[in-house]
């Protein structure tokens, strides 16, 4: 129970779903965890167990100097930053508005930009930190109907890449998580189909918590720049081999 013990933490999107259950693992592994949302802190799932509820929207810079500063105000410092904070929508290219890439582009994307160039300092401070940037398995591979989640999703695994090489030498980390389905608010609404998923089964926020506090805690302090798949087995390769079915 205290694997990110006397840690602090920062949790965008954390109102619900993943986020909601990344802040509650952290939290009950001994860290402070303040959880950032563009909702009604009134309205986030997880309250009680975490150190504070902030509402920020992370495509503001001016939002996110405030979480920062009242973070190590309150706590004393900042060790953990996770980029989580997303939205999806959907159209297939031709049809696909700019207003939809932008809204998308600037949520999870640009927000992730904006987040680590806040904390950095933070984290330097603190002689070290871990980064942990929730991207998807439509971060490794094209999906349709999602031209500008997928462009945003690869641009959070190369963002990642490039910030790991920028802060190895001030021992902060920076990894990205690429889940598959996962049963949150966002995929409510979307039927999902597991026959090519190798474990047969849709995932749970839960654990992509799991995965993330081991990159959050010193179990991981050789791992940075790396893709930490979570899906299943779902990008594994073939769950139906054509060749075989013909
Ligand atoms: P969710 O919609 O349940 O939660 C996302 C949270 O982000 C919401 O609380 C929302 O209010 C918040 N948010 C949206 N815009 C924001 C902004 N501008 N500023 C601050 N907060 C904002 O989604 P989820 O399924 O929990 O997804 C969390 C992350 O995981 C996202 O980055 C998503 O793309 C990624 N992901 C989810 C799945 C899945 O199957 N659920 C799969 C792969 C990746």
């Amino acid at each position: 129970m205290s694997r990110v013990n006397g840690k602090v933490a920062l949790v965008t999107g954390g109102a619900q779903g993943i986020g909601a259950a990344i802040g509650a693992k952290l939290a009950a592994e001994g860290a402070q965890v303040v959880l950032g949302d563009i909702l009604d802190p009134a309205e986030f799932e997880v309250k009680e167990e975490v150190g504070a509820c902030l509402r920020f929207d992370v495509t503001s810079s001016g939002d996110w100097n405030s979480a920062v500063r009242e973070t190590v105000k309150r706590f004393g410092g900042l060790d953990i930053l996770v980029n989580n904070a997303g939205i999806v929508n959907f159209g297939a290219i031709g049809e696909y508005s700019r207003q939809q890439w932008d809204a998308v582009i600037a949520v999870n994307l640009t927000g992730v930009f904006l987040g680590m160039t806040a904390v950095v300092p933070a984290l330097k401070e603190r002689r070290g930190g871990s980064i942990i940037n929730i991207s998807s398995i439509a971060g490794l591979r094209g999906y349709e109907q999602l031209p500008g989640y997928t462009a945003s999703k690869f641009g959070v695994c190369g963002l990642t890449k490039a910030a790991a090489l920028d802060l190895g030498r001030d021992r902060i980390r920076v990894n990205s998580v690429h889940p598959g389905f996962i049963v949150t608010p966002m995929t409510e609404s979307l039927t999902p189909n597991t026959s090519h998923v190798a474990l047969g089964r849709v995932g749970q926020p839960e654990e992509v918590a799991d995965l993330v506090l081991y990159l959050a805690s010193d179990e991981s302090t050789f791992v940075t720049g790396a893709e930490f798949v979570i899906d299943g087995g779902e990008t594994a390769g073939m769950a139906h081999n054509p060749v075989l079915e013909t």
